[in-house]
């Protein structure tokens, strides 16, 4: 082998950031679908745009914050999407009540039925079955990041944990 060269500066690794909440705004976005269930998914980047970390795209190291729409887990059940729900609050998403037809950025209204909550519709009051454009590119929120250990190394990587809203 000829003799060879690398710069450091050219493999330079993020480190991980603390534990905690960042604003940001959502970078990029794209839809996927589980390679396991072809349970579809909305997967998003974020950015922080706020402190000394502006600029830093979270999860990272090319990661995605990915949130299931639906579809049903290798078990049969149904995938539980809160998430979906609880991220359209966090960004001040538009979306579309399927049942009075409101177009709105209103949270949804958390309604207890026996032991379980369910989304319902500020507007109408029924359970929020919702349509929206998923063009959230921009939108700001605030993001909760935590810490995990990556698969087969000691090494620790961020994950976005939540999608809560800025103010
Ligand atoms: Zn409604």
């Amino acid at each position: 082998m000829p003799k060879m060269s690398a710069s450091a500066d050219s493999a330079i690794m993020e480190a991980p950031l603390p534990k905690g909440h960042y604003f940001a705004h959502v970078k990029d976005e794209k839809t996927e679908v589980s390679k396991k269930t072809d349970a579809p998914m909305i997967c998003l980047q974020f950015e922080i745009d706020q402190g000394e970390h502006s600029g830093r795209v979270l999860p990272g190291m090319g990661g995605w914050y990915y949130i299931m729409m639906g579809g049903r887990r290798e078990n049969g059940e149904p995938h539980r999407i809160t998430t979906l729900y609880e991220t359209i609050m966090g960004l001040r998403a538009e979306w579309t009540c399927q049942a009075c037809g409101a177009t709105t950025t209103k949270p949804f209204h958390k309604e207890k039925i026996g032991a379980r909550y369910i989304f319902a519709c500020p507007n109408c009051s029924k359970p929020a079955d919702i349509s929206f454009d998923g063009s959230w590119i921009g939108l700001r929120c605030k993001v909760r990041v935590d810490l995990e250990k990556m698969q087969d190394s000691d090494e620790e990587r961020n994950v976005v944990k939540a999608v809560l809203p800025r103010e």
